[in-house]
């Protein structure tokens, strides 16, 4: 157990980034490698899985050209097309070629890969591999240590610890090495046990968009190293992110054993400017954590195991996360059946979008959307949260953006008018929603340009990408003139029309890009402790609208 835990953390300050090259021919093959150098590489794959069927032994010669002349450490890889490569041969040809490969030139590869199932296979096999590499039984002077590789393109395999174990009971392996396709978020928290369970050099990684957290965090559990493509074209996996995005991006330098885990959980998530906002925010103020993107099947079911797998792994360090469609409602049910907290509001507005885990472990749920709005709003005026009681506010749909926003402003007084499409949707919201010391009452959309109110916010899609030349209020509304405030929760485009009106009529306007990075900052605020960033939430948020 000592043991182990002294080797592990020696990885944790060794773990690697290798870039995969499919090798086709020299030049291009030492270009990428150059590149994958200057952009912060420490190692290269050379994937020669082509080279082998070369006539008069000219695919040996290439490989011991480009091992002499690599710019970076390397891996010799020749992957046979039943494991996921595109080498046609029989084990004896690659055998052969690979011998001549890695043993006829001036410099000899860091590391040779070879296929677990091969090594298994023969004896004969074995012992030729075996001779190329250093290892106990070995009598020449050679560096070259091996990897024994196993892979899976279509799902976790069932005897995954058996090939763990078989390799790391291989005394001529210095490097176990397993990757799969991730079905699910949760398949990432086998790889990192996988990780923490070896005292070998260890690869572990999850192919796939869900695998993504396997590459990111590899160096937070120690993995001897993680592979990363030189640019969107180049990866030789499936998932693999760039070395850029590894490095700029997650923070690749600064991740290490207790950097703490966020993420965004949706379904979709790709699409989410979340990760990049939260991780420039996390650099901007030097705080040790890293944010992902989680993609969870639509499903209760789904959300509650996936995210028991990532808080039951402590030396993962998950500390929260936003929640966003279709996940709000499953926030709270989970959180409730945790035993954690609610936020009131949340209860009430039925969603919550921010999970925070805290310091003792229990669980909170919250809702930063109608904070992010209410902020949006209060700071633009220059007013304290509490002056929002004298406010009449025109609240334009009746949908989820609406219901937060109908919330938070009749929590704090206001007197609230719902206009929407449906009068029925706004009706309910406002029976639920009118209490004490907030009025809330109903309108039909076409009562909108007989309004008083003083604040007009849009929670409705009109003047969003691409209807951009739509708006719920006309260019000449009679209510429009200083004094007035108008708030567009659309933020593409950040300058709707609506908004364009509303100025060109010397109202004080608001883009919905605040409301965005207002419920950040509160998330980002909850989490860490300290004030959020706001303005690097901006920029990177303006960078990414364009
Ligand atoms: P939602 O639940 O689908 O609700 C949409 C609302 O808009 C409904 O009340 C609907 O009326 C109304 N509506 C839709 N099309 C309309 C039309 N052509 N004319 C009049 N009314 C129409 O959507 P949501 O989640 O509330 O999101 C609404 C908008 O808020 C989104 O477009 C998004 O840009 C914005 N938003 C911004 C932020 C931010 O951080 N800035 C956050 C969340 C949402 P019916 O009830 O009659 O169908």
């Amino acid at each position: 157990m000592c043991a182990n835990y002294q080797f592990w953390l020696i990885y944790v300050a060794m773990t690697k980034i290798a870039a995969a090259i499919m090798v086709s021919n020299l030049d291009q093959a030492l270009n990428l490698a150059a590149k994958a150098a200057e952009l912060g590489a420490d190692l290269v794959e050379y994937r020669v899985d082509n080279l082998a069927e070369l006539p008069g032994g000219d695919g040996a010669k290439l490989v011991n050209t480009l091992i002499e002349k690599s710019p970076l450490p390397c891996i010799i890889t020749c992957r046979a097309a039943w494991e996921g490569g595109e080498c046609d041969c029989d084990d004896q040809q690659r055998v052969s070629f690979l011998e001549n490969a890695c043993l006829n030139g001036e410099t000899r590869p860091a590391y040779l890969d070879f296929e677990l199932a091969s090594h298994q296979k023969s004896f004969n096999i074995r012992q030729k591999v075996e001779l190329m590499v250093d290892h106990p039984g070995q009598v020449r002077e050679v560096e070259t240590g091996l990897i024994l590789s196993s892979h899976d393109f279509d799902k976790r395999p069932v005897d995954l610890y058996q090939r763990v174990e078989a390799m790391a009971h291989a005394a001529a392996c210095r490097v176990i090495k397993v990757a799969w396709h991730a079905r699910s978020l949760r398949d990432n928290i086998e790889a990192f046990e996988v990780l923490e369970s070896q005292y070998k050099p260890t690869i572990a990684l999850c192919m796939g968009e869900d695998g993504l957290p396997s590459r990111v965090l590899a160096k937070k559990f120690g993995a001897l190293l993680t592979f990363a493509a030189i640019d969107g074209q180049q990866g030789t996996a499936p998932g693999q992110p760039t070395i850029s995005d590894l490095k700029k991006f997650y923070r690749w330098d600064k991740l290490n054993a207790q950097t703490k885990v966020y993420g965004v959980i949706g379904h979709p998530v790709g699409h989410s400017m979340s990760p990049a906002i939260f991780n420039a925010a996390f650099e901007a103020k030097d705080y040790d954590g890293v944010y992902l993107p989680m993609r969870i099947e639509p499903s209760y079911e789904s959300f509650k195991a996936t995210v028991h797998s990532w808080l039951d792994l402590p030396s993962l360090h998950f500390k929260g996360a936003s929640v966003t469609i279709p996940h709000k409602e499953n926030l709270i049910r989970f959180v409730t059946e945790q035993g954690g907290e609610v936020e009131q509001l949340a209860q009430k507005i039925g969603a919550a979008n921010t999970l925070t885990v805290r310091d003792d472990g229990s669980l909170y749920a919250s809702n930063s959307d109608y904070a992010g709005a209410l902020d949006a709003v209060v700071q633009n005026m220059g007013i304290p949260r509490e002056e929002v009681k004298d406010l009449r506010v025109a609240v334009i749909g009746a949908g989820g953006a609406a219901r937060a926003i109908v919330a938070g402003f009749s929590h704090y007084g206001a007197t609230v008018v719902v206009y929407n499409r449906t009068l029925e949707k706004a009706r309910k919201l406002a029976d639920e929603f009118t209490n004490p010391y907030g009025k809330v009452v109903a309108a039909p959309m076409d009562k909108l340009c007989d309004s008083c109110c003083q604040v007009f916010i849009n929670c409705t899609p009109l003047g969003m990408h691409p209807n951009v030349e739509s708006s719920p209020l006309p260019a000449d509304f009679a209510g429009y003139g200083p004094g007035i405030v108008v708030f567009d929760t659309v933020y593409n485009p950040r300058n709707t029309l609506l908004l364009r009106q509303a100025r060109a009529a010397g109202c004080l306007t608001i883009q919905g890009t605040e409301m965005f990075v207002r419920q950040a900052a509160a998330q980002y605020s909850l989490w860490t402790n300290q004030e959020a960033p706001v303005d690097t939430f901006t920029k990177v948020l303006l960078d990414k609208l364009g």
